[in-house]
């Protein structure tokens, strides 16, 4: 029953994630369209600003120090 409880953390860690605020890895711009939502595999974004494509994408999660 171990890995049911793993696999529920990790759903929750998932669900949890998508709430997070997430921005442009070039410009900043939180002006990202998701582009695939398979479930499975990572989601691309694309940039409105900049026009960046890609997975990788800034997550702010707690309150910048700067
Ligand atoms: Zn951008």
């Amino acid at each position: 029953m171990k890995a049911l409880k793993q696999f529920k953390t990790t759903l929750k860690e998932i669900k949890h994630e998508k709430v997070k605020p997430k921005f442009c890895p070039i410009c900043n711009s939180p002006k990202l369209d998701r582009l695939l939502m398979t479930g499975i595999l990572p989601s691309i974004y694309v940039c409105r600003e900049c026009g960046y494509k890609g997975v990788l994408t800034v997550e702010l999660e707690k309150s910048p120090k700067e």
